[in-house]
């Protein structure tokens, strides 16, 4: 999607597939020492798929992943797309139940009704909500997941915990080598993630980003950023989804990959069409050279 106003580019960048949207960012991206990365989308691929599943009861896996397909398949989100498409071709499926009552809580997980049993998908903090008591064979299993830097989603049906999914989203594969160009040039590098903080620390690790912020709602995303500017910091920050729109807003610099959220790349000031995070650097080199230019 291409909102018009994003055509009002730059002539340069434009050509490299960075929009430019205005003279603000220009302005802006000379000066700028920080860079805040969102996690899933962003420094991952955004394709995450079931890796494990790990059943705490003795219903069989077919029955498991009617109740996850039926729910899932009402939500938006990449974690639900994952587990209905593990549904159909691992667990054979290609129909399931109509659901009940379907609601989605924003950061935390879905819940519906599937032939009159209540099912609760989502984090901890989803289950502590509707008082489930989570057992301690789901903690380890979670756990073990988010160890692996995997995002990890538990399944309640009528108010126990019946199992965990695990869930895969690689890194970028230029992900590292973009962080360490970035802190070579003397940049601070921040992550922000709704994810859990384990998860969350596994993936900084690996790109290399020393600051996390996890478990956190998009208004805290946008807090954060905030926060960063009142210490002085002109800050950049990367996001797809709508999630990180309020912080591609406040930021000094939005800036959103190209393959996300119509209104993550409407609030943005820059769009990375290609999805790649080179161009973090290319768009902060671009706006240095277009601003000493102008100047
Ligand atoms: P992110 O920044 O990783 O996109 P979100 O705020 O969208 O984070 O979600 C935070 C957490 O809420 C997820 O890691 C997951 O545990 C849970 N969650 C969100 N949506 C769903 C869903 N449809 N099914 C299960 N869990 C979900
Ligand atoms: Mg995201």
């Amino acid at each position: 999607a291409t909102p018009t106003a994003v055509m009002v580019g730059t002539g340069v960048g434009a050509s490299q597939g960075v929009l430019i949207k205005g003279g603000q960012a220009v302005e802006n991206s000379h000066k700028v020492n920080c860079v805040v990365f969102d996690k899933t989308g962003t420094l991952t691929a955004g394709k995450p798929t079931v890796v494990t599943t790990n059943l705490l009861t003795i219903m069989s896996l077919v029955e498991f992943y009617q109740l996850v397909a039926a729910t899932e398949v009402n939500s938006e989100h990449p974690l639900a797309k994952a587990m209905v498409e593990h549904a159909k071709n691992h667990a054979q499926m290609q129909t399931w139940p109509e659901a009940c009552d379907f609601e989605s809580f924003t950061g935390h997980g879905v819940k519906a009704t599937i032939n009159g049993k209540r099912v609760l998908i989502g984090n901890k903090g989803l289950m502590q909500k509707f008082d489930h008591q989570i057992p301690s064979v789901a903690i380890d299993f979670l756990d073990a997941a988010q160890c692996l830097g995997h995002t990890a989603v538990l399944v309640a049906v009528d108010g126990h915990v019946m199992g965990v999914i695990a869930i895969s989203d690689p890194v970028k594969p230029e992900a590292s080598r973009v962080v360490s160009i970035l802190k070579r040039m003397g940049l601070k590098t921040l992550m922000v993630t709704g994810d859990s903080q384990l998860t969350a620390n596994v993936v900084a690790k690996e790109v290399g980003i020393d600051f996390v912020m996890a478990e956190a709602k998009p208004e805290e995303k946008a807090q954060k950023i905030r926060e960063l500017q009142r210490e002085g910091l002109t800050v950049v920050m990367v996001g797809d989804g709508i999630n990180d729109s309020p912080a591609l807003a406040v930021a000094d610099v939005g800036m959103a990959i190209g393959a996300g959220s119509d209104i993550a790349i409407e609030v943005a000031n820059i769009v990375l069409m290609r999805s790649n995070l080179e161009d973090v650097v290319t768009a902060i080199d671009l706006s240095t050279k277009s601003f000493n230019r102008i100047r």
